[in-house]
């Protein structure tokens, strides 16, 4: 079943339908150590779609390249809309590939997973009963259009493979949180649109060498909701990493982060900690288990994808084997988090907690300095290890804040409420003009990044300061009520000292510059008129003086200590003042109405 969706406003329009073929041509090469072409993987869906009734290929939304997003799904009763589904009580697995189309395993997997399962290869059909499959066939869509054999030089296949970044040259899996790309805004369509339990990604890694083909990537445990967290920790992960060991010839280990940058596997290795910029670390957001598959990229390519479609099968065969525990505990999740008070937002590894982990690697040769002294390390093939190491596994946040009961923005930052709006985000707007009593924020101290990241210098090391003011608002503004849904995505993107805010991508910069200034030239007579009047000023310039030798030496120093002083200063007080405040309870007579204009494709 083959249709076209389009979203409007009221929601989604099916506009064709059903167009049954005689057969399936599907001609996966990747045993020649080719990946399939874009043209050729929609084509594949597309012939899948339109010969089993229980596919399904829509449209949902555009990408940067201007060519359509695609969602392929599967549904044993040829059933395809989600919220009948849960209702079914059965679980929706999301699976995403080429986000980086150099890395295309996933790509040609997940085809093969899904004529597999449509043509109930080893009984796999009964998986259908309980589980339906969600598939983004290709996400990238400009970086896979654009092949060279020279991409992603020292991977073991397939021979051509797509480029990194996307039309606009933006890496797609950091874009998850700031939604600047075509792509992503299409995402969110299909993510809120399914809801999905599980979600993976698909990837290639370079970031170290050891016998494994297929290493995972899972969302840390303590970002979870507590339950979420306890069945993915203890039941979960060592089921799926069991299962791999039994049923593949490839086993699975979790992705290498190395412990010491410049020491050795057996040092250790730490999870990975996948921030909202990151397409796990968004969903999980929304309370859906969410992993990254990571191949090695020295293994060569059918045995990757091979790798990939057995954890396809392994994780299609957990959820389903636990397909009601994982339901309650997402639906659970879901309800709890519109109540939920305190929101973790940064992270810091615990080195004195590990546990430990079988684990194959090879040996790190260090040879000896050349003579230009370059020196050289390489894992040595030859001389393979097998050995326990330790695995640190526990993150413990190190930055925490409580929700107020909601988020007032002024209208000037629309653009702001809009990005919220389309991650499903209700919003109200004041009906008049009134002065509320909020909790804001200064911005203290904030460092841009020195190299651009996503065409961004973000701002680092953000230091805030609270207090609590009375501020005039108008009719119109913004009014972000925190009992939704999206409770973690609102606070994370709205706490400016968050890692990910909107503060943190730039969003708010102008809030930076100086609000207004005076001219040295005629204002300094007048500063220092003040400070002959003012006897206490002049005692706490001199105290300065006396203990600052270069603000002794600083003439413009001590006419801005001056000025930070003088009742002038006043006009100030928007100064480094971030526009987004807490309102920490219910206002009594509160005029607000709903907000729906915003909410766009
Ligand atoms: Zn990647």
């Amino acid at each position: 079943m083959r249709h076209s969706l389009i979203f409007t406003l009221a929601g989604l329009l099916i506009l064709s339908a059903c167009n049954q073929k005689d057969e399936v041509n599907i001609n996966l090469k990747y045993d020649d150590n080719l990946s399939l072409e874009y043209h050729e993987v929609i084509d594949a869906y597309s012939q899948l779609a339109d010969y089993y009734p229980e596919a399904s290929l829509v449209e949902m939304g555009k990408t940067d390249i201007g060519k359509p997003l695609h969602l392929f799904m599967i549904s044993g009763d040829r059933d395809f809309n989600p919220e009948s589904i849960r209702k079914k009580g059965k679980c929706i697995i999301l699976i995403n590939n080429g986000i980086h189309p150099g890395e295309p395993e996933g790509i040609d997997a997940s085809i093969e997973f899904s004529w597999n399962l449509l043509r109930n290869k080893d009984n796999l059909k009964e998986y259908l009963d309980k589980v339906v499959i969600a598939i983004i066939p290709v996400y990238n869509i400009g970086g896979a259009l654009d092949r060279s054999k020279y991409y992603r030089t020292n991977q073991n296949g397939p021979v051509y493979k797509g480029r990194r970044r996307n039309a606009r040259n933006l890496d797609l899996n950091r874009d998850f949180a700031k939604q600047e790309t075509k792509n992503a805004r299409s995402f969110v369509n299909i993510f809120l649109h399914l809801n999905p339990d599980v979600f993976l990604d698909t990837h290639t890694t370079n970031g170290s060498d050891h016998q494994y083909t297929l290493t995972l990537i899972a969302t840390l445990y303590s970002k979870l909701d507590t339950a979420m967290g306890k069945f993915l920790k203890e039941k979960m992960l060592p089921d799926l990493y069991d299962r791999m060991e039994e049923n593949s010839d490839y086993g699975m280990i979790p992705y290498v982060q190395m412990s010491n940058y410049f020491g050795d596997i057996k040092d250790g290795i730490m999870a990975y900690n996948d921030d909202p910029f990151y397409s796990t670390g968004y969903t999980a957001l929304f309370n859906c288990y969410s992993f990254m598959t990571e191949t090695l990229v020295y293994k060569y390519f059918p045995d990757r994808v091979r790798s990939v479609m057995d954890f396809l099968t392994q994780l299609t065969a957990f959820t389903y084997d636990n397909c009601s525990v994982i339901r309650q505990l997402k639906d659970e999740a879901d309800r709890k988090v519109r109540d939920r008070e305190t929101y973790h937002l940064d992270w810091e590894i615990d080195m004195s907690y590990s546990e430990k982990l079988l684990f194959k690697g090879y040996e790190y040769a260090r040879p000896e300095p050349t003579e230009d002294r370059r020196t050289r390390g390489y894992y040595d093939h030859d001389r393979p290890w097998t050995d326990t190491i330790s695995y640190y596994t526990k993150y413990d946040p190190v930055l925490t804040v409580t929700k107020p009961w909601a988020y007032i923005i002024p209208q000037a930052w629309s653009d702001v409420v809009e990005k919220l709006c389309h991650n499903g985000v209700k919003a109200f707007r004041l009906e008049e003009d009134t002065e509320l009593e909020v909790e804001t924020y200064y911005i203290d101290k904030t460092e841009p990044s020195g190299r651009a990241n996503q065409g961004h210098h973000v701002n680092q090391n953000i230091k805030v300061r609270l207090e609590k003011q009375t501020i005039p608002y108008y009719k119109g503004d913004f009014l972000i009520i925190t009992n939704q849904h999206a409770n973690r995505y609102i606070v994370e993107m709205l706490e400016p000292h968050a890692p990910n805010s909107y503060f943190a991508w730039n969003f708010f910069d102008p809030v930076l510059e100086s609000h207004d200034f005076y001219s040295i030239w005629g204002f300094e007579s007048h500063l220092m008129e003040l400070l002959h009047e003012d006897e206490g000023l002049r005692t706490e310039v001199e105290k300065r003086k006396s203990e600052d030798e270069s603000f002794a030496n600083d003439p413009m120093a001590q006419l801005r200590f001056i000025y930070e002083r003088a009742p002038m200063y006043e006009i100030e007080k928007y100064n480094r003042l971030y526009p987004v405040a807490r309102l920490i309870r219910e206002p009594r007579n509160l005029e607000r109405e709903e907000y729906h204009d915003l909410v766009t494709p």
